[in-house]
């Protein structure tokens, strides 16, 4: 057990976020009664806004940015951890407040992680990452609605990213319909092998359109928020679910009421950073049971810690297919 260790760190200066790759130790580590040898982390759109500082994600300098981590307690005061379990950390302001998952080293609140079920490995766990966690969390959402498989098609935006890829094999294999929203016409081979039925240009969904429209699907998952999010409502049937965790387009909400009043569609929010304890350990255990680890492979491209900061700018831009997977000991 070494005491010194990798890690990527975003400080502050007069220009702006400097980024490094650093050795650090232990001691640099901040306050929590569990250590974790970290194998794993992930790059998902928040982390993108953290490392380019595109959005005031991070709230102290200086700090190990990601928001996710897969690994391997290294020791624990805390009774529900002990050395050798494997756990996953989702959120909870790690890689924001508190020092995150791009280091071969964490040290957080036990309270904040979740042992891994027996199916899902640490580089699995970060395939999925927090987009695919919250990706199941809008799954959840739709069954909460009573939106099953027999109610119609799924429509699912940011299709090509990672919320969108995961969503979509879960819900393809859930015996779900699901129509796939992307700006990404090139990727339509993808979309189908993960398990959409119908492509569309996002282009039908991004501008202004109409309070009601054709009602073409019974529940969304929505990862783009704005106007996309607006006409993803105005096209949901009577009595469907909207699932919004998402603002790649924009955080407005320009829409009207009609769906809702006449219509009575449900909108319901997802946050997955600050979810309850039970809801996560449901979603963990989900998608243990639900994620085709075929599919999460096909939309999953390994990378070095060294190649993070690169993909900050990249996720941002849109250019990131699937998840990416972080081994922060390459
Ligand atoms: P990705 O960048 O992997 O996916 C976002 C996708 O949205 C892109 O791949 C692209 O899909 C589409 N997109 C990008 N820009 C635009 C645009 N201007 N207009 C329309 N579509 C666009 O990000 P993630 O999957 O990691 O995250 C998706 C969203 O969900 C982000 O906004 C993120 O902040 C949010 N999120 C929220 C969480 C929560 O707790 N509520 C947790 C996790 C993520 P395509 O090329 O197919 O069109």
């Amino acid at each position: 057990m070494t005491d010194t260790f990798r890690a990527i760190r975003v400080s502050k200066a007069e220009t702006g976020q400097t980024t490094e790759i650093v050795n650090l130790t232990t001691a640099d580590l901040m306050d929590g009664d569990v250590t974790v040898a970290v194998d794993y982390s992930t790059v998902n759109y928040k982390d993108g806004l953290a490392l380019t500082g595109a959005a005031p994600i991070i709230r102290s300098f200086p700090l190990i940015p990601g928001i996710d981590f897969a690994g391997t307690v290294e020791s624990s005061t805390n009774a529900g951890f002990k050395a050798g379990d494997r756990v996953v950390l989702n959120g909870y302001g790690v890689g924001e407040g508190h020092n995150g998952g791009y280091a071969q080293k964490a040290r957080v609140k036990g309270d904040w992680l979740v042992k891994l079920p027996a199916g899902i490995s640490n580089a699995h766990a970060m395939a999925i990452g927090t987009a695919g966690y919250t990706a199941m969390l809008c799954v959840l959402g739709l069954e909460h609605g009573g939106v099953t498989p027999d109610k119609g098609d799924i429509l699912v935006t940011g299709a090509a990213g990672g919320v969108g890829s995961v969503a979509i094999a879960l819900l393809s294999k859930l015996g779900y319909r699901v129509i796939a929203s992307t700006g990404r016409a090139s990727e339509a081979d993808y979309l189908k092998g993960l398990g959409a039925s119908e492509i569309i240009d996002r282009n039908e969904l991004s501008a202004a359109g109409r309070p009601l429209n054709k009602e073409r699907w019974a529940g969304v998952v929505d990862a783009v928020g704005s106007h996309t999010l607006v006409n993803a409502i105005a096209g949901t049937r009577y009595g469907g679910t909207v699932t919004a965790c998402g603002l790649a387009q924009g955080m407005d909400l320009p829409g009207s009421v009609a769906p809702f009043i006449l219509r009575g569609i449900t909108l319901a929010g997802i946050d997955s950073v600050n979810a309850p304890m039970t809801k996560r350990v449901q979603a963990w255990s989900r998608l243990a049971q639900d994620l085709d680890l075929k599919k999460l492979d096909a939309m999953t491209t390994r990378v070095k810690l060294a190649d993070v900061p690169a993909l900050g700018a990249e996720i941002l831009a849109g250019k990131v297919r699937g998840r990416i997977v972080v081994d922060v000991n390459a």
